[in-house]
């Protein structure tokens, strides 16, 4: 049984037309997708069932977004809801963020989106946080200047820990909240929900979030 869904996760990620199989030979070109009326290209990173990135691409016709998910199971799912007739400007790949740099080049990207990464509870993991100074540098790179970083999370360690972490990698966090879905929050406006997020929010927690730019 558990065989049987692998090599079903294998085969829907196999044959996606929304999969980019070989995210490294689009380096520097990826505007080429979707098109010479694409004008920008947004990543999230960790997109999970990729409702946010769906609901995003939806909103921006002339942008290209590229969700980026390391477990296969997970992306599958977001495959399996995601149809490209319906959203032409969409596209992911299974890959891990540490290996972003290959696949995007210097300033190609116009901004990233990190939505409920990991928390990594314990100190000793803190480096595979999404927001840790090893990550922080590649994001650094891939982003036009001052390409926007957002990132929303329901822990409130890991918020503490991401500001802290931006403002030590020199980056100017522009805007902050602890309670995004508190009534006329201007942070919300033109914002999705993800999965995660729709259930946190029913359970009544509050939303943190950050915008944050490198100034090259
Ligand atoms: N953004 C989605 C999913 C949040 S869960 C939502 O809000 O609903 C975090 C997701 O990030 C998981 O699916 C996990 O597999 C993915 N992830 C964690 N570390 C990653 C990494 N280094 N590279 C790519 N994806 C990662």
């Amino acid at each position: 049984m558990h065989i049987r869904y692998l090599k079903n996760t294998d085969e829907i990620i196999a044959g996606s037309p929304l999969m980019v199989q070989n995210p490294a030979e689009l380096k520097g070109r990826w505007r080429s997708l979707t098109g010479a009326g694409t004008k920008e290209l947004y990543l999230e990173i960790g997109c999970g069932k990729g409702g946010f990135a769906r609901q995003k691409s939806a909103q921006k016709a002339d942008a290209l977004f590229v969700g980026v998910e390391k477990l296969s199971t997970v992306l599958a799912r977001a495959l399996l809801t995601s149809d490209i007739q319906d959203y032409p400007n969409l596209r992911f790949i299974r890959e891990d963020a540490l290996h972003l740099t290959d696949f995007f080049d210097e300033g190609e990207v116009d901004g990233l989106y990190l939505n409920f990464s990991d928390p990594w509870p314990k100190k000793r993991h803190e480096m595979r946080r999404l927001t840790s100074p090893v990550f922080l540098p590649l994001y650094e790179k891939i982003l036009k200047k001052e390409g926007l970083l957002r990132f929303k999370t329901d822990q409130k360690p890991l918020y503490d820990f991401s500001l802290e972490a931006l403002e030590a990698c020199g980056w100017t966090v522009l805007r902050t909240t602890e309670d995004l879905h508190q009534n006329g929050n201007p942070l919300s406006e033109g914002d999705c929900m993800t999965e995660y997020e729709e259930n946190f929010v029913s359970e009544g927690k509050p939303i943190y979030c950050i915008e944050a730019k490198k100034l090259k």
